[in-house]
């Protein structure tokens, strides 16, 4: 693009006042001004599209109401502000809007450590956390956000599981879940590290219970195949399609067909396509649909009965560890050989839950599993070679349903009834919301659900007879799902359209994702629903049922090259830093500091870097402006440096061409380099001026001021106070951002 350096040769009219004195850079006056203009102007509310507007929406990822924002926020959020500072420049309509997380185990366990009701701490978090993110200058529209645990919300987070249970695509199993004997909770695969609950760090064991499960099988190779076009998009960046791929845990392999010699078939898998013909048994997973036929046996049964609850995924990916139970049984494939089957979960570890060849010869984990099972040193089944065996070409997931029950009061209640007479009953969708009583005070154990009678009382509206209500409450994984919904839809329409309002089809899907590199979970799982409610209807625009065009992940914020906790003392608190050195000089030194893709290690050199530049450019910018008040007019002279001026032209042009195509990227520490380069072309095109003529002239001057307009435009997505103050200093319409193209700052000067 070009840049409108024509603006230079426009004739500067100086309608600036006259002042000697140069203001000071004091960020704690100059910030609250602004921020107290665009509150009155509105200035971010989302307006439009209108026809033919590019609509831009830009989803920051959904913060936990469990305290205070962290620095992993204030990354999040600069870099996704800057990039909707930059697209409402550029002429589109933007919505940069996010709802809180609110439900869940963090703040229920914050209440309980507080001795409040979480709706109370709910409230006062989000109360807090909305206050700094004014503070920092954040431009979201704040009319938009919303808290998943709001009634008027989670009576379509009820909405949502009703219509997946309809399709389908939520069940109840009996199944054996991680259980927390602290937190007394089940746990979603997610919420467990290493075997320890990711809250309380202590150990899970397993139990066997009644689970409400997503279902994700449907939509896995889906998920799968549209990864190539994302990436082809360019807007997934690296990160983000890593951990999609990593959730997934596709196996490209083959399959086969074995027929044993009762006539009886099983498609088995195996990654090593040449080397079937040595395979030496089959590995069935304990979810595979056809085990009960393989375990017929009592003694059999009873081991596979002990091994599903008993702590079978912990570790399922140790071969030499790993349970294996011989089933006793063999098929024997009516073209020879024989393979004895065994169960063991390390098939879902590895390939979900199919049938897999053991082929110890090209195989390190089938090769420990041989050593343990005497049965497997029978024959090869193919004689050891792989002609003549029938073959397809296959691919296989680890990715599996997860639960999304939980045993917890603070969540959304799950709308389903248990009535003696009828068992299970979904409420209908015109008796929502099931109502969460807020007036509870958990102690941390136990589910206090379980205890209210008002609550757990209800009538079947099957039989009218009386039904008690499901305790369990959604895992705010669930709530997440589709978390990036409510903020497309005006507040007033959500209770009447909040998955049909018109303005759905304008927004969706996101144009861009930006959220810390945890977040993978939850993004492929709402890349499966959106693709679950495209075929039920509501999103059937969605043709490819992504909800993301584009997805930026960003690695954490850590200090001392250590994650930031308060155990380790090593906390850094924003709040403390904006009150010190201001928010522009935060979030330039956050932005600056690392790439996206890397972890950000916080130091105060990227502080003390922001700082010095932001003052620097601060008081330049004045002395300039009050030096070129007594510029004198000398015709000769300013012929003279045209050439100098029309090459600070140039670098001006290219300057913003780069920070333009770099804040495209989102790869802000590389913009907010070349913002730095820039005023250092500033700087010296002032020297080579003074250096050949002693002094500047008045063109040299307006030049130069000119110059100092762009980079002020140019810091705006990043430092947006400053710049704006800068910018009414310089005699300009602060409001006019990021320079994109010569008719926009040609547009501005006009208005002079
Ligand atoms: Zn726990
Ligand atoms: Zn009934």
């Amino acid at each position: 693009m070009r840049c409108g350096w024509s603006a230079v040769n426009v004739k500067w009219q100086t309608a600036r006042t006259m002042s000697s004195e140069k203001p000071s850079y004091d960020p704690g006056r100059i910030e609250p001004a602004r921020q107290a203009a665009w509150a009155e102007q509105s200035a971010f509310a989302t307006r439009g599209p209108a026809s033919g507007q590019p609509a831009t929406y830009i989803k920051p990822s959904s913060p936990f109401t469990s305290g205070n924002l962290h620095m992993g926020h204030v990354r999040d959020y600069s870099i996704g502000d800057a990039y909707a500072r930059f697209r409402r420049a550029r002429g589109d309509a933007v919505l940069f809007g996010f709802g809180f997380d609110a439900f869940g185990l963090p703040a229920e366990m914050a209440a309980i450590e507080r001795g409040t009701r979480p709706a109370d701490w709910v409230e006062r978090c989000g109360e807090r956390m909305l206050a700094q993110m004014k503070r920092l200058g954040f431009s979201f529209d704040y009319g938009r956000a919303f808290y998943s645990s709001d009634e008027a919300q989670y009576r379509w987070s009820q909405w949502l599981f009703l219509t997946l249970h309809a399709a389908g695509m939520v069940y109840r199993d009996n199944a054996t879940v991680d259980w927390c004997d602290t937190c007394q909770t089940t746990l979603a695969a997610l919420q467990v590290e290493d075997g320890r609950c990711w809250r309380c760090h202590n150990k899970v064991r397993l139990i066997r219970r009644p689970t409400w499960f997503l279902r994700l099988s449907p939509h896995l190779e889906e998920n799968d195949r549209n990864l190539a076009e994302l990436e082809a998009s360019g807007k997934w960046d690296e990160l983000s399609l890593k951990t999609q791929r990593y959730i997934l845990g596709r196996s490209d392999g083959v399959e086969l067909d074995l027929v044993g010699s009762d006539g009886e078939e099983l498609e088995v898998f195996t990654p090593h396509g040449d080397a079937v013909g040595e395979a030496r048994f089959v590995l069935l997973s304990p979810r595979h649909p056809e085990v009960e036929r393989w375990a017929g046996d009592a003694a059999v049964a009873e081991q596979l009965d002990e091994l599903r609850s008993g702590g079978w995924e912990r570790s399922a990916r140790d071969a030499s560890a790993v349970p294996v139970i011989d089933t006793g049984a063999s098929i024997e494939p009516a073209g020879g050989g024989s393979l004895p089957i065994f169960v063991s979960p390390i098939v879902d570890a590895r390939y979900g839950p199919t049938a897999a060849l053991g082929i110890p010869s090209v195989d390190e984990a089938d090769e420990a599993i041989a050593a343990r099972m005497p049965r497997a040193a029978v024959e090869p089944f193919g004689g050891g070679s792989s002609a003549g065996l029938e073959r397809r070409e296959a691919s296989r997931y680890r990715a599996y349903d997860f639960s999304i029950s939980r045993q917890r009061y603070w969540g959304t209640p799950i709308p389903v009834l248990h009535c003696e007479d009828c068992g299970v009953v979904p409420v209908p969708i015109d008796d929502l919301p099931v109502v969460l009583p807020r007036d509870v005070e958990p102690t941390g154990e136990g589910n206090p659900l379980a205890e209210r009678q008002d609550f757990l009382q209800a009538t079947c509206p099957r039989c009218d007879g009386p039904a008690r209500r499901e305790t369990d409450t959604l895992d705010c994984h669930f709530d997440a799902l589709w978390l990036w919904v409510p903020a497309a839809v005006p507040p007033a329409d959500r209770d009447e359209q909040m998955f049909t309002h018109p303005d759905l089809e304008q927004w969706l899907p996101s144009e861009r994702l930006v959220a810390g590199n945890d977040s993978g979970g939850f993004v492929f799982d709402q890349r499966v629903v959106t693709k679950a409610l495209r075929e039920i209807g509501p999103f059937a625009f969605l043709v490819d049922g992504e909800p993301f065009a584009g997805c930026l992940f960003h690695e954490m914020v850590i200090a001392d090259g250590r994650k930031m906790s308060k155990h380790l003392g090593n906390v850094v608190d924003p709040d403390e830093l904006v009150a010190e050195h201001g928010a522009d000089t935060v979030r330039l030194a956050v932005l600056y500091a690392a790439g996206p893709a890397k972890a950000l290690n916080w130091t105060d050199g990227a502080l003390r870097f922001a700082a010095r530049f932001l003052r620097g450019l601060w008081d330049y910018t004045h002395s300039r402006i009050a030096a070129a008040d007594n510029a004198v007019e000398d015709a000769e002279a300013a012929a003279d440096t045209a050439f100098i001026r029309e090459r600070l032209g140039k670098w001006c042009d290219n300057g913003i061409e780069r920070i333009g195509s770099d804040l495209e990227q989102l790869q802000m520490h590389k913009a907010v380099r070349n913002v730095t380069r820039l005023l250092e072309r500033v700087k010296d095109y002032e020297k080579r001026v003074i250096e050949r003529r002693g002094q500047l002239s008045r063109e040299d001057h307006e030049a130069l001021l000119e110059a100092l307009v762009l980079l002020a435009r140019a810091l705006s997505p990043f430092a947006p106070h400053i710049a704006e103050e800068l910018l009414v200093a310089l005699d300009r319409d602060p409001s006019v951002g990021f320079p994109v193209g010569g008719e926009a700052v040609a547009a501005s000067i006009g208005q002079e």
